[in-house]
Formats: C-alpha cells, structure tokens, sequence
C-alpha cells in the first residue's frame, strides 16, 4: 500500500453512507498519514476523503473533518477529482454501492483500489484487499497497517482518528472487544497523545435537547416487545422526526437501547427517510442488533436488502413503514431463533 501511495499523485479516500466513527477514523487517519508524507515526498500529490452524505456534527471535532467532502452535496467538484484519481483507499465498507452513486464513477476509473475493512463477504472489486471480518473496528486494520510501515510514530491527530473508530465500532469497549491486542492499541494510541475521555465527551455527550426528547419519545411510546421472541421494535416516521428537528446521527444507539432490556436479545429500528425528487417512495432505513449465537444479518439480507455482521445489520425498504412492519412481523418467526 505504501507503493502504491508513494508512486501516486491524486488519492481518493471514500467510506461508507452514513458515516460513523470508525468510517470517518479510517478516512481521516489514512488522510493525515498521507498528507503528512506529501510534503517531502511528492510536493504535488493530493489527498481527498468524499463521503457519500452528511456526517454527524458530533464528528466535527475531528482533525481534517473540515476538509471531508460531501458527495451529495459537493457532486460537481468530487466528479473531476473521482475521475481524475489514480489510487482509490476504500475503508469500512465491502460494495462500491455502499458508496451510493461514487461507486460506478470510482468503477469507471481503472486507477488501483484498495480495500481495507472488516465487513463479512467483501465484493471483489479492489486490487489489494486488507479485509478483517475478525477486526474489531476498520480503524484496527487501520493502525496495524500504519504502525507496520516506517511511519515515525503515530501522531496525535492519526491516533485520536483511530481511537474514534474502536472507540465507537465496539460500543465504549462493550462488545466486538474480547481481544487483547485491541487494548495493546489502546495503550499505544493513548501514549501518542489521545486524549480518551475528551474523545468519548465529544462524541457521545453532544446530545441536543431535542435529541435527547426524540430518544425518550421513541422508547416511550414508539418501543414494541415481542416477548415469545426476546425481540423489540422502534419505529419513527417523517413527521414524527421533523417534530424533534431531525439532524443526521440522532438516532445513533437508539437501536441498541431495548438491549438493556433483561429479557430482549434482538432489536430494530425504522426510521422513515422522506421521498426525495428521484425517488417516488419514502425510503425506511432499518437497523438490526442482536446478542450472542443470534443473527440477524440473514435476515436484513434476504427480506430487507441489505446485511452485515452477525449482531449488527441494516437494509431499506421503499415504501410506507406499515409496509415494512408488516414485512418484519410476516418473517421475524423464520429468521429469529426462540
Ligand atoms: P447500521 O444499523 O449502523 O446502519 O448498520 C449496522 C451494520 O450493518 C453496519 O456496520 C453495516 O455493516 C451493515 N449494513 C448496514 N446497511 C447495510 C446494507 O444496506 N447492506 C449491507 N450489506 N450491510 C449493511
Ligand atoms: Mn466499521
């Protein structure tokens, strides 16, 4: 990888839709550790992380985030700078059309791929694959492959990035996180100068007012049990949305709350994205989770579209949200184990 960065002038760096800690740490680690060799290797070369949509403003915080473009609102500019690219790093996602419509442009263009990830099933579509379903995070992968080339240590800014991602991929610590390597990271991350509790403060206790309204109305009066089934539901709609000022990232753990529940090992969440002018139906984007030997990514596969992780899965139905539930309620029995 270091090669193929060393022998390029125009990089691109893309993640995933809708992009979380560890998407943005990847990118934005890969980012400084290039622009930071630009300089005195190859005074022209560019760098440009493109993200598919908007990130929460809980991730503004992080170094070089001011400078992540923004597909679906910057296309005329990213258009020249995809076709232009002669090296492509792809982090946390395992499907060009996880990059929404970037994905045919960055296909178009033969300049080399590179995969680094840790979603099950990769697509083959990238010339070196570094993809680690076993990896806690793609920020894991991340820093094995940066610590493993000469770099000169890790800087504060690239460790604070890849500190997000495991920080936010396992949920503070709490799953995905059994391997004791993942602390051994920690350690090193922390004596490069990460300042883990500012981390954690500005990620996940940024809560607006009426972020924090929306979540105790969904769990309020939103939350279904299906007991027989250790199974919960949240839905939320348009307009139920547009009440609380929806900004993007404000439903972010929501889908994992009914897990606290004794008794509930699975849970979804619904949420009603409105028809935009291209696309005649509301789209539902749904969220799965579940607990130990419980997956429920065959079931976001086959009924909704979509997959992922054993205990961790999203699809999308377009249509009405009764249309989904009433898909949810037709499969969950086949799919769901007692
Ligand atoms: P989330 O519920 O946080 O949006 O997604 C959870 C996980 O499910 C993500 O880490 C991602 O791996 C996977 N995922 C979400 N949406 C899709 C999708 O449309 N297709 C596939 N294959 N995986 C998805
Ligand atoms: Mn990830």
């Amino acid at each position: 990888m270091r090669e193929l960065i060393e022998k390029s002038k125009h990089i691109v760096i893309f993640t995933h839709m809708a992009p979380d800690g560890d998407a943005m740490g990847s990118a934005l680690a890969l980012y400084h550790y290039i622009a930071a060799g630009a300089a005195d290797r190859c005074a022209e070369r560019t760098v440009t992380v493109i993200v598919p949509n908007a990130f929460p403003a809980f991730f503004n915080w992080m170094p070089g985030a001011d400078q992540v473009m923004i597909y679906e609102k910057q296309a005329a500019q990213c258009d020249p700078l995809i076709a232009g690219a002669d090296l492509f790093l792809c982090t946390d996602f395992n499907d060009p059309k996880r990059i929404g419509p970037m994905g045919d442009k960055m296909m178009a263009n033969p300049a080399p791929k590179v995969l680094i990830d840790h979603h099950l099933n990769p697509v083959d579509f990238a010339d070196e694959v570094h993809s680690h379903p076993e990896a806690s995070s793609s920020c894991e992968i991340v820093y094995k492959l940066l610590t493993g080339a000469d770099s000169a240590g890790l800087s504060e800014e690239i460790a604070s990035c890849i500190y997000t991602g495991l920080m936010t991929d396992t949920g503070n610590f709490s799953y995905n996180s059994t391997n004791c390597d993942l602390y051994e990271i920690v350690a090193a991350l922390i004596r490069a100068g990460v300042k883990k509790d500012e981390i954690y403060n500005a990620v996940f206790n940024q809560y607006s007012t009426d972020r924090m309204r929306l979540l105790g109305y969904a769990l309020y009066r939103k939350m279904r049990i299906y007991p027989e089934h250790h199974l919960a539901l949240i839905t939320l709609t348009a307009d139920e949305l547009d009440r609380y000022h929806y900004q993007p990232g404000d439903c972010e753990g929501l889908v994992n709350m009914p897990l606290q529940i004794a008794d509930v090992y699975y849970s979804v969440f619904m949420r009603e994205e409105r028809a935009k002018p291209g696309t005649p139906k509301p789209r539902i984007r749904i969220s799965f989770r579940s607990q130990g030997d419980r997956p429920v990514n065959v079931w976001a596969n086959e009924v909704f579209h979509g997959g992922g992780h054993m205990n961790a899965s999203g699809g999308e139905l377009f249509g009405r949200i009764e249309q989904a539930v009433a898909l949810f309620e037709q499969t969950y029995k086949k799919y769901l184990k007692i």
